[in-house]
This record gives structure tokens, C-alpha cells and sequence, in this order.
């Protein structure tokens, strides 16, 4: 991009707003003003400014609008990645960054008028740019008067998006994998052919992708899968440990591996590893496809539903914005992919997810944009890739309910298998809410009075099927009928007010009202979620809940006689039922299926109400609130032991298993990791391998125990963590295990540290997702990020930008119903359950520290409390000192301030070494 051109022609003033003060920038200069003057010059005049919603949180002002550059940089370099910050967009404009934040107003105002000169030229995402600008202008967007008069007028039409994005082609299915194996030697030498480095270099990183191999030999015996768990250490590299035997695998065989990650970052470092395994982009498309869940993907029909008015206001703009996205990105991934992670934060919260396929409404062939569809695309590229990097959730839910029975994996990499547990508890549980009830609804009724777009209830979507068959007709309209006593909107508020409509709402309100009068003490006042057991039941819950059931009894009956009916449809398939309304019938009976599968689980779960417990079970009541605010209430059930579902629908079936962590064990034995990933349900133990990590922890980090926080004192622990992030001058990483004191932790520091240069970012605080958080975290060394449990694990922020971890505490288990049930089933005790608990956490949270053999790092729990048998959480070696703040303070600054210790290469991008994504 070209340099920084002058910005006299923008007569807008630019905004900038931090913890350190607030600026505005105009022609005769910057000044610093007050939070009021502020807030009054944005309304007199539109201003410039970088992410409004922030802005507008640092003025106390909700709803700012303005002329927002990340919405500008959307629309004009759609699908670019870019840091969020004053730096980040330098960056990617070729600009020079600002230099103190006294700086930014005026670089924000250079900024714009360099993309508004962009926007006069040509720039390679020029195409579409100037009717979607048209569109934009004519729905009042703030850039529209400044950008739609810049972009010449293409001398041809441009093609409407739905007509210029590429169709996908349909192909024969695959054979079957062939029976073949994969050596130890084999592995290892395709494995050096991928490093390109002598063997003796990374012996640790040899002998992983050798055991990991273990994982592809022939299956031996029915339902039990060749099974590997492999413990490797961080920096063994183990992404190419396993990547070496499955590509040999998949080239000989014939059939994919499926490799599955718990967390968004790991999938994406994996698709980074891809292209060291193919270097040809065109061959790397072919043969590595990345798959999400169906609600991650960008739907066409929703989002021409958008364009076509069934968004207004705001949602409007996001809907151009997403359009304009939509014809440059890779794959049409929402979440992770690269639609910038902050631009659905730019808009209100349930617009960027109306633009999903998230309540199943998909109508298949039936769809006009089908034959362009990203999420039919995805699935067929992943039918013929040699691997598909997928995440937990995903193969969980394909191997139970998935559509695509044929081209059903049989071999699987878990990585980051010690969430395998947790993934499988979230899947394979029951719950029957309001929320759930309420999505039932809307997918059998389609939308209500006031409904707008194209969205489709199942009598519309089945129509022909339903004339045709009159069986199959009268199963609709019984669905239909039933669905009618669900719960709908509002059901929460008349819950509250004591006056429900139906069975279902009924039910609903006699959950809520239990779980209040069986709330523990303080709990209802704290505004956070309430549960209670599901034991002796009140009588009004028990007589509530034979009406609901018979309600939903009503609803199963004819949705599992619509599924029959259908699938007699196609094996005796009348004339009309072509190949593109034999899909839309094939993908009915499938969410039929799922659908009719949860509300029987729904029942059953009411069936047992006042009975004896199921010991398989644990039940509880749930209150779901948020700051004071209810949002779902209902029955849940979870599995005591989730792997045992998981070993049924994933395990066995499969021919081959790895499952691999830095942290498989941590906590316990291999006795434990076998529990935690289902090995135990199968018929032969799997192989163990563990290979410690290369690094030089004992030299690399240090593990500080403050004694003299107190608990419960919201002012010393923020003294604290102030006093540490001083001393490291920022790179720090708070954890905590409490939303309520990580916000209050932020309220009293952020300031404080912004003035010294210091920028503090926070979770649930900072109107930003997650991955956005880290991406300026990683960004800029300065910078510090408070969290919970989404950055314990899964960040991967490797160098000096993360040099300090502080823990608030010891992270013990939250009390609630499914844990205390656990405990008590758990072999060794409730302790030592507990315990396994915390070491594991602890060992995640010091995993975040040394990502490469040059960090270096200290990790701080402030805690005297802390007993001694939990610090084995921590690698051998490594030192552990218990001493005051003060000291701990004056250790964190000698050994990690950035003044002492040689900064390493820093930014988003940079590169790991080889096989070091962990
Ligand atoms: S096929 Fe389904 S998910 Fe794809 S665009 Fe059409 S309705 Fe949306």
C-alpha cells in the first residue's frame, strides 16, 4: 500500500478514547478533552473514530455512532486479517503507527483519508465495492456519503454475488480406505521429509510420530479401535508427530483423517501447519479442508433474505458488509474463519448469527443457492481430503446424528484430548429449557406473527411431500398442532408473573420457582446462575409435569411417523422426487430424526420425576441468569461418566484412535487419562507414550506463591495484580475464576495502568470476542488481558508478549449439583477428585507461559493457601518460591521486565517453529 497521504479533505473530526485519557483531532490540531465534550462533539458531527462500541463503553456512552474505520476496512479489504488497534491498522495500511496515544486521534484521521484514497482507485477487492457502496449509501451508513461518490462506476455490470460465486461439483463416493499400515520408521521418515532437519534434532519429536503411527495400524477386533494416548510435552512439536503418520496414512489408504481440536486457535495453527505439509495452495485446497458445525457457515439464503429487507437499521449494514465478505472469503466461515473476528462486535449481537444456519432451517436442495452453498461445499471437499481438521463438538455430532453415514471417518487425531471429556459431557447431556423448547418451535411453526424473511416452518418445507403422501400429511399437521402448546416468546416473563400458557411454560415455571426456593443462601442476590438437584421434586413440579409430558408425547408420535413416511418416499421414489428434492427428503428425515431423538429424551427425563435416580444420571434444576438478568431455565441431565456414550458413537465404530495433549495425564495416572477418553469402555487397553517436554523449564520460568493477599479483599487482590503488572511493565495474562472479580479487578487498575503506558484488556469487559482480545494482546508487549477459563487454555501466545501468568487463586471446581455428584462416584475419593482437578487447570494455565525454548516467564499464584501436594501440577524442576507481594514484585521485574531480558520477535503471524503448535 502507498504511504500516508494528507487528510485535509476529511473535514471530520477523529475520537480517540482509552483508560488514559481522551483526545479529539480536527483541523487545527489534537487536544486532550473530557469524556463530556467528547460525547457532545460525536453528536453534533460525525467523527472519526476505531471500533465505536469500545468507544463508546470508555465514554459511558452505550450507543455511539460514527464514522468507524473497522467498518471501513471491512468493506474495502473484505476477508483481510487485521489488529483491531491504532498499530494493527497501521500495519496493514503501510502507515507509520502513532506514537503515544496523544498521537491516535490524528493517525485515525490520516488513516481514513488514506482508505478513502483507496477507495477513489483500483485495489484488488475493488469488485462489488461500488453497488454495495450504492446499497450502504441509501441506508444512511455513516461512510456512505464520504465512500459512494469515490468508487468509479464499473463500466459492465457487476455480477450479483449469488451468481459469481463458484458452484461445487458433485462426485462419485468414495471407496472404502484400504487395510494398510504405517511404520514406525515409515512415519519417521516422512517426518524428517517434513521438518526437512536431521533426525538426532528432535529425538522427543521422532519417537512421538513413530508411537503415533500406532494409531493407523489395522484394526485387530470389532468395536475396539487401535487406540494410542500420547503425553508430549510442549515444544516436542507432536503437530507434525501425528500429521507424518496420518498423511502417509491417508495417501495409501484412500480414506481422511479426521483431526479434531477442542479450541478455535489450535484449528487454526493446524490449517497454518497444512501448508508446510502442501505447499501448493491448489493441492492444499484439495487435500486439507477445515469443517465447523453448520451454524459456524455463512448461509446464502439468510443472507439474500438480508440484502432483500429482512434486515433493517444497523443489521443492514452488516448484512452489506458480510456480502461484500462473502465473495473473497476462503471457505464462508463466520467464526474463526476469516471474517474478522471484531466485526460482528461492531453490530447488535444477534444479527451476525441470523446470517447462520443455526436453528436447521436449511431447506437442502431446496434452496436456490444449494448448488453455492459453503456449508454443502465444506462437506464435500472433507468427503475426498486426506485430512479434515474438525473440532470435538463436530465429530461428536456427526458420529451420532450426522447426514453423511458413508463418508463417516474411521480414523481420528483428538488433539487437545483432555477436553475430550468435557466436549462429550456438553454433547451426549439433556436439556429441556425454555430456550430449547422455544427453537423446537420456531423449526416446526416457522415464523410467527411479525416474522420477517424467508425462514420456513416443516409444513412448508415438506409441502410436496405432504400433498403427495397423505399419511406423511397428516403427520405435519399433528406436528404442527403440537408444537402450538411449545413454549414462545415471552415465556420467561410469564413464568415469572405466574402466568404461564400451556404445559410446557407451566412446567417451566415450577422449575424456576424450586430452583429460587431451594437456592443457596446469597445466591439468588448474587445475580448469577441458580441450580438445585432434581431430588423430591414439589408437588406442583410433579403435577406439572404429566401435562408436559403428554405435550411433548403429542409432538414425538408424529414426527416419528413423518420420518418413516419419508424414507418409504424415497425407497419407493414417485417421479418427482429428483435427485435435488431427494436430498431435501434425505436431509428432512435426518433432522427429523435428531429432533425426534432429543424430545423422546425430553420425556423420559420427565418419566423419572419423583421415581428413584437413575445412578447413569445426575439431574438438576437450573436457573439461568447473568448479571441479575434471567435468559433459560429448565431441567438438565448429564451423563456421570460421559465417555461411555463417547466410546459407543465415536470410539468404537472407529479403526483408529490418537489421543494426544501436553496435559493428558496431568492431575493423576494413565488410569486417568484412560477414564477421561473413553479408553476404558473398550475391550483392549490402548498404547500409553509419553515424551517430556525439550524445554529448559527450571531455567526458563519460575513459579511465585504470594501469602500476603487477602481472600475476599476485591482491593488488595487488585493492588496486587496492579503491583505485578508494573513490575513486568504489561506481557501479562490475569486468570481468574470469578467474572464478578475479574471485572472488579479491571474497574480499579485499568486506569491506573493505562497512564504508566500499560494497556489492560479484559473479558466480559471489553466489548470485543475473545480471539480478537489475543490477537492485540499478541500484538503489543505492552499490553495486558484478564480472563477466565476460554484463555486458560488454547492461547498460544508465544515470546515476550506473554511473560507473566497470574492466577487469583487456587482454581478449585465451582461448587454445583454434576460436580458434587461426580466427586462423590469418583475412584480415590471427592479430594482427590478435586485435586486432579486443580492440578490439571494449573498445569493449562503454566502451559501458556513457555510456548519456545527462548521464553521465559514467571507464574504467580495468589494464594498462601495453596497446599504443597498441588505444586507437583507444575513441570520437574522448575522453582517455587512462597514470598510476600512486594518480593514476588521485585522477581516478576528482574526477571521478565522487558528492560532486562532480550525481547524476542513479537506479532500476529509469527511463525512457530516446526510442529510447535500445541
Ligand atoms: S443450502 Fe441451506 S445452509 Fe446452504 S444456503 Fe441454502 S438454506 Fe442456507
Amino acid at each position: 500500500m502507498t504511504p500516508s497521504l494528507p487528510h485535509a479533505a476529511l473535514p471530520h473530526p477523529a475520537i480517540w478514547a482509552s483508560h488514559a485519557g481522551t483526545w479529539i483531532a480536527d483541523e487545527d490540531g489534537t487536544r486532550a478533552v473530557s469524556r463530556g465534550e467528547t460525547v457532545r462533539a460525536a453528536a453534533d458531527t460525525p467523527a472519526i473514530l476505531l471500533n465505536a462500541p469500545l468507544t463508546g463503553q470508555r465514554l459511558g456512552q452505550g450507543d455511539l455512532s460514527g464514522l468507524d474505520l473497522l467498518e471501513l476496512f471491512a468493506f474495502l479489504f473484505p476477508a483481510r486479517f487485521a489488529v483491531p488497534t491504532p498499530a494493527g491498522l497501521a500495519r496493514v495500511l503501510g502507515m507509520a503507527p502513532p506514537e503515544g496515544e496523544p498521537a491516535v486521534a490524528g493517525f485515525l484521521r490520516a488513516a481514513a483519508a488514506h482508505m478513502i484514497e483507496v477507495a477513489g482507485g483500483d485495489w484488488p477487492e475493488r469488485a462489488g465495492a461500488w453497488s454495495a457502496a450504492q446499497s450502504l449509501h441509501r441506508m444512511r451508513w455513516p461512510w456512505g456519503p464520504v465512500v459512494a461518490p469515490r468508487i468509479r462506476k464499473p463500466a459492465e455490470a457487476e455480477r450479483w454475488l449469488f451468481a459469481a460465486l463458484p458452484e461445487w461439483e458433485e462426485e462419485a463416493p468414495r471407496p472404502p480406505p484400504l487395510t494398510v499400515s504405517v511404520t514406525a520408521e515409515e512415519a519417521e521418515a516422512r517426518l524428517d521429509r517434513l521438518t526437512g532437519r536431521h533426525a538426532e534434532a528432535r529425538p522427543g519429536q521422532r519417537a512421538y510420530a513413530a508411537a503415533a503411527a500406532g494409531a493407523f495400524a489395522p484394526r485387530q477386533r470389532r468395536d475396539t479401535p487401535e487406540m494410542v494416548l500420547a503425553e508430549a510435552g510442549t515444544g516436542i512439536g507432536k503437530t507434525l508427530g501425528y500429521l507424518a503418520p496420518a498423511g502417509l496414512w491417508a495417501e495409501r489408504a484412500g480414506g481422511a483423517v479426521w483431526v479434531s481440536t477442542y479450541t478455535k486457535a489450535l484449528q487454526r495453527q493446524l490449517s497454518a501447519e497444512a501448508e508446510r505439509l502442501f505447499p501448493d495452495p491448489a493441492e492444499r485446497r484439495a487435500r486439507v479442508v477445515t469443517r465447523k458445525g453448520r451454524e459456524n457457515y455463512l448461509c446464502l439464503l439468510n443472507l439474500e433474505d438480508a440484502l432483500q429487507g429482512g434486515f433493517a437499521g444497523r443489521a443492514a449494514v452488516l448484512a452489506q458488509l458480510a456480502a461484500r465478505w462473502a465473495a473473497y472469503t476462503a471457505d464462508g466461515d463466520m467464526v474463526g474463519g476469516d471474517l474478522p473476528g471484531w466485526l460482528p462486535t461492531l453490530f447488535r449481537r444477534n444479527a451476525p448469527a441470523a446470517l447462520t444456519d443455526r436453528r436447521g432451517e436449511c431447506v437442502y436442495a431446496g434452496c436456490p443457492h444449494y448448488r453455492k452453498c459453503f456449508i454443502e461445499r465444506a462437506a464435500r471437499a472433507s468427503a475426498k481430503a486426506d485430512l479434515v481438521i474438525a473440532n470435538h463438538a463436530l465429530v461428536m455430532v456427526n458420529a451420532a446424528r450426522g447426514r453423511e453415514a458413508s463418508t463417516r471417518p474411521s480414523r481420528y487425531v483428538f488433539d487437545e484430548g483432555h477436553h475430550l471429556y468435557d466436549a462429550a459431557d456438553a454433547m451426549f447431556g439433556v436439556a429441556l429449557t425454555g430456550a430449547e423448547t422455544i427453537e423446537l418451535r420456531r423449526w416446526v411453526l416457522g415464523p410467527e406473527a411479525g416474522g420477517r424473511g424467508r425462514r420456513r416452518g416443516l409444513a412448508a418445507r415438506l409441502s410436496d411431500a405432504a400433498s403427495y403422501d397423505e399419511e406423511a400429511g397428516r403427520a405435519v399437521a399433528d406436528a404442527v398442532e403440537a408444537a402450538g402448546r411449545l413454549p414462545s416468546d415471552g415465556w420467561l416473563g410469564r413464568a415469572a408473573e405466574g402466568r404461564p400458557f400451556g404445559p410446557l411454560e407451566t412446567l417451566l415455571a415450577e422449575v424456576r420457582a424450586l430452583a429460587y426456593a431451594r437456592a443457596e443462601p446469597g445466591a439468588d442476590e448474587a445475580g448469577y446462575g441458580l441450580e438445585a438437584a432434581l431430588a423430591e421434586p414439589s408437588p406442583e413440579l410433579l403435577d406439572a409435569a404429566e401435562p408436559a409430558a403428554e405435550a411433548l408425547d403429542a409432538l414425538h408420535g408424529p414426527m416419528v411417523a413423518l420420518g418413516r413416511r419419508l424414507e418409504a418416499l424415497l425407497a419407493d421414489a414417485p417421479d418427482w422426487l429428483d435427485g435435488p428434492a431427494r436430498a431435501r427428503v434425505e436431509g428432512a428425515i435426518a433432522s427429523i430424526g435428531w429432533r425426534a431423538e432429543t424430545v423422546a429424551a425430553w420425556i423420559a427425563l420427565l418419566a423419572r420425576l419423583g421415581g428413584p435416580a437413575d445412578p447413569d444420571f445426575v439431574d438438576w434444576l437450573a436457573v439461568d441468569r447473568s448479571d441479575g438478568r434471567e435468559w433459560d431455565a429448565g431441567i438438565h441431565r448429564r451423563w456421570l461418566d460421559p465417555t461411555r456414550p463417547l466410546a459407543e458413537t465415536v470410539l468404537k465404530p472407529a479403526h483408529g484412535v490418537l489421543v494426544t495433549s501436553a496435559t493428558l495425564t496431568a492431575g493423576g495416572d494413565w488410569a486417568v487419562a484412560d477414564a477421561r477418553a473413553g479408553a476404558s469402555h473398550l475391550a483392549a487397553p490402548p498404547v500409553h507414550f509419553r515424551s517430556p517436554s525439550p524445554f529448559d523449564y527450571p531455567a526458563q520460568a519460575e513459579v511465585l506463591v504470594v501469602t500476603d493477599v487477602p481472600r475476599g479483599d476485591p482491593a488488595a487482590l487488585a493492588g496486587a495484580y496492579a503491583r505485578l503488572i508494573l513490575a513486568a511493565r504489561g506481557g501479562t495474562l490475569g486468570l481468574f475464576t470469578a467474572i464478578r472479580r475479574l471485572r472488579a479487578v479491571h474497574a480499579r487498575i485499568a486506569d491506573r495502568l493505562a497512564q504508566e503506558g500499560l494497556p489492560l484488556m479484559a473479558q466480559h469487559v471489553d466489548p470485543i470476542d475473545t480471539g480478537t482480545l489475543v490477537d492485540i494482546f499478541r500484538d503489543d508487549p505492552a499490553a495486558s488481558l484478564l480472563g477466565t477459563d476460554a484463555l486458560r487454555d488454547g492461547v498460544d501466545v508465544p515470546g515476550h508478549s506473554l511473560r507473566l501468568v497470574v492466577m487469583e487463586g487456587v482454581p478449585w471446581p465451582k461448587p454445583s449439583v454434576l460436580h458434587a455428584a461426580r466427586r462423590l462416584a469418583a475412584e480415590g475419593g471427592g479430594k482427590a477428585y478435586d485435586d486432579r482437578v486443580v492440578r490439571a487447570r494449573m498445569a493449562q494455565a503454566f502451559g501458556r507461559l513457555i510456548r519456545r525454548r527462548e521464553d521465559r516467564g514467571c507464574f504467580v499464584l495468589l494464594s498462601a493457601a495453596v497446599p504443597s501436594r498441588l505444586l507437583d501440577a507444575f513441570p520437574p524442576g522448575v522453582g517455587v518460591a512462597r514470598l510476600p507481594l512486594a518480593e514476588a514484585a521485585a522477581r516478576v521485574a528482574e526477571r521478565v521486565s522487558p528492560a532486562l531480558s532480550t525481547p524476542l520477535p513479537l506479532g500476529h503471524g509469527t511463525p512457530l517453529p516446526a510442529g510447535d503448535a500445541e
